[in-house]
């Protein structure tokens, strides 16, 4: 591993981020015989969202056998869902295989990055030094920046609180009592593991959401050696699944009636779990299924029926010393409280240090108000690209095949600037039409049907879900197009455009 010290050095393309698109791009560089980068990383370990969600019960409830690179397949997960160990292992252990660890700098904190028009270079200042780089890679990751909610009172409470992501790993749950706040994903996670320990835990619910059965499963032996064995095997399985999780969005952009079977499914397996007709109708969401990302658990239902847990629907207006009170004046007495209340993610903080040309910042993009071009790369902002940008999440399938055709398109284009020596900036119009479709498709799917999510920014729009299949846009990422470009000779970045002539893709 590179020991980190004061940086003052020079390199070709520099990578923000080692989490799985950082680690997946400086794989995808060493692969096309790309050497001279540095992946920056703040902490002093790789894994991003794996490395930092420590909570109990963390798993990935997306199968495996797809939330894994396809270059780097791993016939021998222990289940069907990995837990959080595997997963960070696993990207572990393909940063090794590859060579990529050398090249990262651990403890470097980007300060700043900006892009220096008359030089056409990228000058980043970090914790340790500053580093000039031609062109710069954003792979800080859409859920790093935990959301806590600001509640009067906070800082008076006389207990310990806590993020699902900053989690203390020494706090002992046993015989406590804890406030749980949120009932997303995480929360979905954290409730069953630690409900059996805790004293008494009091679940704050804002809106129910839908859950869906789960069914992780461990993998026998017979299939590891299979899929050693006849690495077909498990491309097939990938395949399969992947169709599988695909069918999803036809449920949510086009079929309604695919849509409300789910929900129907989903209702029974709240009606199967909870008893309690109170409870009942409590969880029962009123939102269609599929405006939030649907998480699904099988434990969840059971843990919060239990005696030792009690659902809050009203909504917290104070802290106070040993407690949380709610709107109707109740104390709530607790010891621990525990914010699974999300990420700020088209409000990232961290968004504001990129700065491009005329003083734009990536956080305009982020929260909508820069185009972009297929979530990879912005007008203002040459020689920039970035990974999970706007518009390229997915709720219902891996976050990897869409970092992965990100990849495809960005070596694509490090490969068309570099044979031409040039400096590339998407052109406006072409980001703001590709913004106006993701809105315009967004308005006739379920992510436009009016729910309060992360997914949205704060006029609404959405700016995180791609609204479409996922080889659709595996297909428009596949050529880099020059003639969406302002391409300008390196060094002469004010020149005007040279670009060769190229048919416009879809
Ligand atoms: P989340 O989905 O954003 O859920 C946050 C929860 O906190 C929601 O229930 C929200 O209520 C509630 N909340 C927020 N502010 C609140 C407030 N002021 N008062 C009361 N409640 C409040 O966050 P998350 O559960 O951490 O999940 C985030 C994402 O991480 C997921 O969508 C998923 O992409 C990823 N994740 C993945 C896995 C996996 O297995 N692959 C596991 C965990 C997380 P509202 O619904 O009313 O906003």
């Amino acid at each position: 591993m590179h020991e980190p010290g004061p940086t003052d050095l020079e390199v070709r393309i520099v990578i923000m981020g080692a989490g799985f698109g950082g680690i997946g791009a400086a794989v995808r560089l060493l692969q096309s015989g790309q050497e001279d980068f540095a992946v920056l990383e703040r902490s002093d370990q790789l894994g991003g969202v794996w490395r930092d969600n420590r909570y109990p019960g963390c798993r990935c409830d997306v199968p495996s056998h797809l939330y894994s690179f396809s270059f780097a397949p791993n016939p021998r997960w222990r289940s069907t869902h990995a837990e959080r160990e595997e997963v960070w292992q696993y990207l572990q252990d393909t940063a090794t295989t590859f060579g990529v660890p050398t090249h990262i700098r651990f403890g470097h904190a980007v300060l700043e990055a900006g892009w220096d028009d008359r030089a056409g270079i990228w000058i980043l200042r970090t914790n340790r030094g500053s580093l000039r780089c031609r062109y710069l890679i954003s792979a800080t990751g859409t859920l790093s920046e935990p959301m806590v909610p600001s509640i009067p009172g906070t800082e008076t409470f006389d207990g310990t609180i806590m993020h699902s992501a900053r989690w203390d790993p020494n706090h002992h749950f046993e015989g406590k009592r804890v406030a749980i706040v949120g009932t997303g994903a995480s929360a979905m996670q954290i409730v069953p593991s630690i409900q059996p320990q805790v004293e008494h835990l009091t679940v704050f619910q804002r809106t129910p959401g839908w859950v869906v059965p789960h069914h992780p499963r461990f993998i026998p032996s017979w299939k590891h050696r299979l899929f050693e064995h006849l690495p077909a095997t498990q491309r097939l399985l990938r395949g399969v699944l992947y169709l599988r999780q695909e069918l999803a969005v036809s449920a949510f952009t086009k079929y309604d009636g695919i849509r409300t079977g789910l929900e129907r499914r989903a209702r029974r397996h709240l009606a199967r779990q909870v008893a309690d007709p109170w409870l009942r109708a409590q969880l029962t969401p009123e939102y269609q299924l599929g405006c939030k990302r649907v998480p699904p658990s099988d434990d969840f239902y059971p843990a919060i029926s239990q005696s030792n847990v009690e659902l809050v629907t009203e909504p917290i207006v104070r802290i106070e010393p040993d407690g949380m009170v709610t709107r109707d004046g109740h104390l709530h007495p607790v010891d621990t409280i525990v914010f699974a209340t999300g990420f700020r993610v088209s409000d990232n903080p961290t968004a504001r240090q990129v700065v491009g040309r005329e003083s734009h910042r990536l956080s305009e993009a982020l929260s909508g108000d820069l185009p972009s071009y297929l979530g990879t790369t912005l007008p203002w902002f040459p020689n920039f690209f970035m990974l999970n940008g706007p518009n390229t999440g997915t709720g219902h399938t891996s976050q990897l095949y869409m970092i992965e055709s990100q990849l495809n398109y960005i070596i694509d284009a490090l490969e068309h600037l570099d044979e031409w020596d040039a400096v590339g900036e998407v052109l406006e119009d072409v980001a703001k039409e590709h913004s106006e479709e993701m809105q315009r498709r967004s308005a006739k799917s379920v992510w436009g049907s009016g729910c309060a999510s992360w997914y949205r920014n704060d006029r609404d729009a959405n700016v995180v879900i791609w609204p479409n299949y996922t080889f659709v846009f595996r297909r428009r990422s596949r050529h880099f197009d020059p003639a969406d470009y302002r391409i300008v000779p390196a060094g002469s970045v004010a020149s005007p455009p040279t670009r060769p002539a190229n048919e416009r893709k879809d």
